[in-house]
């Protein structure tokens, strides 16, 4: 364990929660709350206000290495910054979905968002949310837990979240768009190594509320000595 507690690495597929799961279960523990994406999202933002091509690995892996990355906790959620900017709502676009998903593919750049998360971790205290947290990054975290949620299920959750922005969305149109994006992720992960950690605790979150699928998490970090 680390000065500041152990190291909780959070993933699961789109839908699953592990967002929302992530940074409240870092709430309830008072621990930092890192979520890994928005540092690939963050590279590929900048990458599109620079006119740089995604693909281009050592024009990523130069960009990634000279970021500033910066996490602030506010009450309204976690603010993103790179280099003093506050960038967190503009990494949430789809053209930066796309690219960050394009430079999470280089090899150069894993390593170098990697050695970063390691170092962000490094005393412990942590929730880290992302795909390769419990195998990559935190091989030996303490907890490593993979959020699952059948796709019916993860529908439905992203339509309530659509509707609540305004948007109406057909149930039908959602499942096809989650089975996608589930075979997408599995092929570049099947790249990239294992996937979960073997030594994941699945989490079966159909049917549960985020009150209590954080309360499951907690419970599991509890019984690691929290
Ligand atoms: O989770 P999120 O959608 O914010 O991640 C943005 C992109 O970065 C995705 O394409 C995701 O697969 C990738 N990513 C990654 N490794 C992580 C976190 C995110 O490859 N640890």
């Amino acid at each position: 364990m680390g000065k500041r507690g152990i190291v909780i690495a959070i993933d699961g597929p789109a839908g699953s929660g592990k967002s929302t799961t992530a940074r409240r279960v870092a709430g309830r523990l008072e621990y930092l709350y890192l979520d890994t994406g928005a540092m690939y999202r963050a590279v590929g933002l900048t990458m599109i206000r620079r006119g740089l091509d995604p693909d281009d690995e050592s024009a990523a892996a130069g960009t990634a290495a000279a970021l500033e990355f910066d996490f602030r906790s506010e009450a309204s959620g976690q603010r993103v910054l790179i280099n003093g900017e506050d960038v967190t709502g503009e990494i949430r676009s789809a053209d930066v979905s796309d690219a960050a998903s394009r430079v999470a593919v280089h090899a150069a750049v894993r390593r170098i968002l990697v050695a970063r998360q390691r170092e962000l971790g490094f005393e412990g205290g942590i929730v880290m949310e992302g795909r390769d947290t419990g195998t990559a990054v935190f091989p030996d975290a303490e907890l490593k837990i993979f959020l699952v949620a059948d796709v019916a299920e993860r529908a439905r959750r992203r339509q309530r979240e659509l509707r609540n922005s305004g948007v109406a969305a057909e149930l039908d149109e959602l499942m096809g768009q989650i089975r996608e994006r589930d075979t997408r992720d599995s092929a570049t992960q099947r790249r990239s190594g294992p996937w979960p950690a073997s030594d994941a605790v699945s989490v079966d979150t159909t049917g549960l509320d985020v009150a209590a699928q954080v309360a499951r998490v907690v419970e599991l970090a509890r019984e690691r000595g929290v």
